[in-house]
């Protein structure tokens, strides 16, 4: 089928995208879903932080492309193999695919798919399969997903069913913001009642480990970002306080606030910076996650006698260290009985032809989540 997507071809253009126009809306062939595949109406997509990461370089990427990853939507045809989901029903997209054979799945980890980073990797569907086309040329699927574009096809493991109550908007922000956000808290943290939480980066995913902190009942979140108008918001959703990343005082600061410094430091900006920041903040024996996916160049240095003497944890998480099929319904569930107010993370809603002005928007750090509807 054809169908209208938006394209790029070239990364690291420079900004404003408005002018430089990365991302053009052209006409695209999808081919039908194969073994294990479902053909995906996309409702709403909104633009994440690792979107414009490619976009400026910092994610390399195979082109063409088609990006967008944060998306919910309808399923309009299932392919050979997929017996659980029907046409018409609501599902989120997950960015990271997931097989159930590899050791990473069998172990209740799906998130780790070795396949699943493979097949991500190198721009394909899980199993290699490439649906995109242009002129017969193949055009790279994103993280599995592609969603700024009327339709995906996608594999049964990058989808996960949602109940039909919940609007797309609300939805699209599950599959990526929300779950790797509290999923970073309360999976890979496991942020305790009583202890105590600093966040380094607020966007979509920075402010979703502050909610999820604050239901695995924090005593003290401290919000940390370069801009002021996030440490506010921060404080509207939860943050008992919030520092400047740029004040020189601000290690002392959260370390005053907290008594020598937090039980959890998160890193949630992607940069080095921001990870230091992170694990300086951390208390002795306390733990620095980390949720960033700065360039693959990019190298942290780490005085290995503070880790020993101090006993301090650092840990990765991608996608929140969640299953995704047990996550995204109890997340939309605490997001019903209204204890993580997501929607206050949206910003605007725009048209897919607006999406060049709409990272442009997200590069200048003053909007969080902007969802094109569909
Ligand atoms: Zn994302
Ligand atoms: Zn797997």
């Amino acid at each position: 089928m054809k169908m209208k997507a938006a394209v790029i071809r070239e990364l690291g253009l420079p900004q404003p995208y408005g002018k430089s126009r990365p991302m053009k809306i052209e006409e695209v062939e999808l081919a039908a879903p194969q073994n294990r595949e479902i053909l995906v109406q996309v409702k709403a997509a909104s633009l994440c932080h690792s979107d414009l990461s490619s976009v400026n370089g910092n994610r390399p990427r195979q082109m063409p492309m088609v990006l967008g990853h944060e998306a919910a939507g309808v399923v309009v045809e299932c392919g050979p193999g997929v017996d659980d989901l029907s046409p018409g029903d609501h599902v989120a997209l997950i960015f990271a695919p997931s097989c159930g054979e590899c050791i990473s799945c069998k172990e209740g980890h799906p998130g780790r798919c070795e396949p699943g980073q493979q097949a991500n990797g190198a721009g394909t569907l899980l199993g290699g399969g490439i649906r995109l086309s242009q002129d017969g040329k193949p055009v790279y699927h994103h993280v599995g997903v592609s969603a700024f574009a009327e339709y995906c096809v996608v594999n049964r493991g990058s989808a996960v069913k949602i109940s039909k109550d919940l609007p797309f908007d609300q939805a699209a922000l599950f599959g990526c913001a929300v779950l790797t956000g509290v999923g970073a808290a309360l999976n890979t943290a496991n942020v305790f009642p009583g202890s105590t939480v600093a966040v380094v980066g607020l966007g979509g995913v920075g402010l979703n480990a502050l909610l999820g902190a604050k239901v695995g009942g924090a005593s003290q979140i401290i919000a940390i970002d370069v801009h002021d108008d996030k440490l506010e918001l921060a404080k509207g959703l939860g943050a008992t306080a919030g520092v400047n990343a740029k004040d020189e005082n601000a290690v002392q600061k959260v370390k005053e606030l907290t008594g020598g410094g937090v039980d959890f430091g998160f890193e949630m900006a992607g940069s080095v910076q921001a990870m230091e920041l992170a694990y300086r903040v951390t208390k002795r024996g306390g733990t620095t996650v980390t949720a960033g996916l700065p360039h693959p160049d990019a190298r942290w240095e780490l005085q290995h006698v503070n880790l020993t003497a101090e006993e301090r944890t650092i840990k990765g998480s991608y996608v929140g260290s969640c299953v995704p099929t047990r996550d995204v319904p109890r997340y939309i569930d605490l997001f019903k009985r209204g204890m993580l107010p997501v929607s206050e993370l949206m910003s605007d809603h725009i048209g897919l032809e607006d999406i060049n002005e709409g990272f442009d928007k997200l590069a200048s750090g003053r909007t969080v989540r902007q969802i094109i509807m569909l």
